[in-house]
């Protein structure tokens, strides 16, 4: 392949609105056997709502609604963006939040100030299984029902606690994109094997599959082991192609033979990829697989 016929390749790549890391990623692009999707944000919209909130015993939803909307105003995360536009729309009085920290693929953390401002609580958003490994902090066995209904259904449950007490799961969910039926069709007949995988729940990951059409999950993943399932499928013998969005697809990204970011996605995500798909687009992604064949085949 002569550098200046795959310089033509790239031209081509941002007409059709894909920023390719250089001559070098069509090559490889070329060669690509399997294709890793993460869910939010790729597969779906990434615009997730709220659908309802389940207080524990005695607690005030709205309170549950606040005192989540306090931390995860720190949070870019689309679980974060449901639960802030919610608690907006209904008005809710969000007190202030200290000390946000994040942990990707897992939730949020801060210290939120009472209404008039004379207590402060540690309040700890995310995955139960989060709460309860990170923070000692069980689910009432009700409440747990409530996050196994929502997960049953495909949606997705965090909890909310409040000095290591659980207040309550905010039930959110988001919806697939129109066209990734079809771009999951699109791989197949490009021969490539799709793969879900998200640090979502595992109905949640189920109901996008099946709706998708993809039979292969790997569900309740950590950042870490996003990239080892990556790492495994390379260590039997697959070109790896890893479609992401988030701050907790960054390292899986980076090790896969070939790294494709949603244009939509964190900065972290566009960073550590060798493609940015600008519109997000998933059928896309399928385009720059058909180009870089395309392209190679006429300098060949
Ligand atoms: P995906 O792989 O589907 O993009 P993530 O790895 O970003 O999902 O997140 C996995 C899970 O971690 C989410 O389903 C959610 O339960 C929890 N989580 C991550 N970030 C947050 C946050 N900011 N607030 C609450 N929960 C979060
Ligand atoms: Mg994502």
């Amino acid at each position: 392949a002569t550098p200046t016929a795959l310089l033509v390749g790239t031209g081509r790549g941002s007409q059709l609105g894909i920023l390719i890391g250089g001559p070098e990623v069509l090559e490889r692009t070329r060669t690509v056997d399997t294709i890793v999707l993460d869910k939010t944000g790729t597969v779906t919209t990434g615009t997730m709502a709220v659908r309802s909130v389940v207080p524990a015993a005695g607690v005030d939803p709205d309170t549950v609604l606040a005192l989540a909307a306090a931390v995860e105003e720190g949070s870019e995360h689309p679980v974060a963006r449901a639960v802030v536009v919610d608690a907006r729309s209904r008005s809710l009085v969000v007190p202030t939040a200290e000390g946000f920290a994040a942990t990707p693929g897992a939730g949020v953390q801060a210290v939120v100030s009472s209404a008039d401002a004379r207590a402060a609580a540690a309040v700890v958003v995310g995955r139960s299984d989060w709460l309860r490994d990170a923070w000692a902090v069980d689910l009432s066995d009700g409440l747990r029902t409530a996050v196994e209904r929502a997960e049953a259904e495909g949606s997705t449950a965090v909890a909310v606690a409040r000095d290591g007490l659980a207040v309550g799961i905010v039930v959110v969910g988001d919806t697939v994109k129109d066209e990734s039926a079809a771009a999951v069709g699109r791989f197949r007949a490009l021969g490539l094997r799709p793969v879900l995988l998200t640090g979502d729940n595992d109905g949640a990951a189920r109901v996008v599959a099946d709706a998708v059409g993809i039979e292969e999950v790997h569900a309740r993943a950590t950042p870490a082991s996003k990239l080892e399932v990556v790492r495994r499928l390379q260590r039997d013998g697959h070109v790896v192609a890893m479609v992401g969005d988030g701050v907790n697809d960054a390292a899986a990204l980076a090790a896969a033979d070939l790294g494709i970011a949603m244009g939509s996605g964190t900065d972290a995500a566009i960073a550590a990829s060798d493609i940015t798909v600008v519109s997000g687009r998933l059928t896309v992604v399928a385009d720059a697989v058909r180009l870089s064949r395309a392209t190679l085949r006429t300098i060949k």
